[in-house]
């Protein structure tokens, strides 16, 4: 998927009013907007061949780069700590910023490696104020050119959101969702998880001492520009746990980026042995992409459901460590016109969910080239909404941000794929790598 998503506020202490004027208009202006967003090209440093950069690296890997260039051991977790603070505090992009550090080693850091970011391939801005990044990860190899993934940013006044990917692709396929179209490369890593978030402040100028791009829309409020996190962009997070988990631990470090967890949100299509780790470890917010209350449906809409039914998943929640009414599970449900969206449909959700303290969050469809739904319209929202409001839950709708430029719940999907298997043969064997990229889908 992906997100671009945008929780309208409404319904929690509201009157039964479940789509908010606001979010309706929202909704239907983005929808009728021109793609009149701004495109660029941005300027960012890459690492130079050979030498691998410390962004985004946990403690540990900290540690063993520093055992790798002789630094004793005594002395190793007191400068993990100072590169901690100059990277993850300050944004510093270059070791002669880190004036608390010895000149000696500071030469010895910039021999083995660097301070850059994934390389930002092109930006752009929705007229909403979203930003889509394209981000290309660092080579991994003479074959690999670097794997591209996207990113988005959605402000509003009093918080910031950055919807980040786990995985290159993805190997789920689910029938709305454009990245699932796109076949897995890779899982990323924890740090190319963590880097986005050093993109996305680089880019939005979310460090000590710098700056917002002119004219850039980003909270007001006085607090961080990226406040949360969502897990809502390319990839299904469960299947890529371990580095998720890792990457989680250096976001939410307090010395560090200091994002608390709970402003976390981890969204699974329902891998559910992977989950209970997810809450045990990561202690995140948890989002589920239920989408279907029937299992012969979500079968079709979110195929993960004939290895884990409606039943197991359900159970999994109830199950799921920390969860209370005040750390509730988010339910996601795309409205798919004549598909999933009738009144027996949402009293069903009602239904199902009785017992688990629950928030449900409707998400109106984002078409993308190729998609075969279509949106419910507003009015069955709107109905749809009412009664899952009438039994109790906070049912807000999502309001569409960054569709103009294909950044919203869904739409994301770079064009890096798997390297053909003929491709990579030829390339081993000496015979020509031209081409070994499929572009788009490539089939
Ligand atoms: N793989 C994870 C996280 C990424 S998807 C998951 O599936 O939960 C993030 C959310 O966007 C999911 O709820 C997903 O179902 C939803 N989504 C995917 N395609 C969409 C589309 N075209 N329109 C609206 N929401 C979509
Ligand atoms: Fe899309 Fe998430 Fe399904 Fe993957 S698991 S295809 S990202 S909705």
């Amino acid at each position: 998927m992906a997100t671009a998503l945008d929780i309208a506020k409404h319904n929690t202490n509201a009157a039964p009013v479940s789509v908010s004027d606001s979010a309706r208009a929202a909704a239907r202006d983005a929808l009728s907007r021109d793609a009149l967003s701004i495109e660029k090209k941005a300027e960012f440093t890459v690492a130079a061949a050979g030498q691998s950069s410390l962004v985004g690296l946990t403690r540990d890997e900290l540690k063993d780069k520093l055992a790798a260039i002789g630094v004793p051991e005594r002395e190793q977790k007191m400068r993990v700590a100072q590169l901690w603070h100059w990277i993850y505090f300050r944004g510093a992009k270059d070791f002669d910023e880190m004036t608390n550090v010895g000149k000696p080693l500071r030469a010895a850091l910039k021999d083995a490696y660097t301070l850059a970011r994934p390389q930002v391939v092109s930006e752009q801005v929705s007229k909403d104020g979203t930003r889509k990044w394209l981000i290309r990860m660092a080579s991994t190899g003479p074959l690999d050119k670097g794997a591209e993934i996207e990113c988005v940013y959605i402000p509003e006044t009093d918080r910031g959101t950055l919807c980040v990917s786990s995985q290159v692709g993805c190997t789920l396929t689910c029938s709305f969702c454009h990245t699932g179209t796109q076949r897995l490369v890779r899982n990323l890593t924890s740090a190319e998880i963590v880097a986005q978030l050093i993109v996305a402040r680089d880019c939005i100028g979310d460090w000590p001492d710098a700056t917002p791009p002119e004219g850039a829309f980003v909270p007001t409020d006085g607090g961080r520009f990226v406040s949360n996190i969502v897990f809502m962009g390319m990839g299904e997070p469960l299947y890529n746990t371990d580095n998720v988990v890792a990457a989680i631990s250096v976001l939410s470090d307090n010395e560090g980026l200091g994002l608390s967890r709970r402003r976390i949100t981890v969204s699974t299509s329902g891998v559910v042995p992977q989950m209970e780790r997810l809450g045990a470890e990561a202690n995140t917010m948890l989002a589920i992409s239920l989408h279907a209350v029937r299992d012969d449906l979500r079968d079709v809409l979110v195929p993960i459901n004939r290895k884990y039914d409606i039943a197991q998943l359900l159970d999994a929640c109830r199950a799921y460590p920390g969860l209370s009414n005040a750390r509730r599970i988010t339910f996601e449900y795309v409205m798919l016109k004549g598909v999933n969206d009738s009144d027996a449909d949402a009293r069903e959700l009602v239904r199902l969910l009785k017992g688990i303290p629950a928030k449900i969050n409707l998400i109106p469809f984002n078409p993308w080239p190729g998609s075969k739904y279509e949106c419910s319209d507003w009015e069955r929202i709107e109905r749809f909404s009412e009664i899952v409001f009438r039994a109790g839950y906070a049912s807000p709708v999502r309001t569409p941000r960054g569709r103009d430029i294909l950044a919203a719940c869904g739409q994301l999907k770079s064009e890096t794929e798997k390297l053909r298997a003929r491709a990579r043969m030829m390339a081993e064997q000496g015979i020509g790598a031209e081409g070994v990229y499929a572009v788009g889908n490539g089939e």
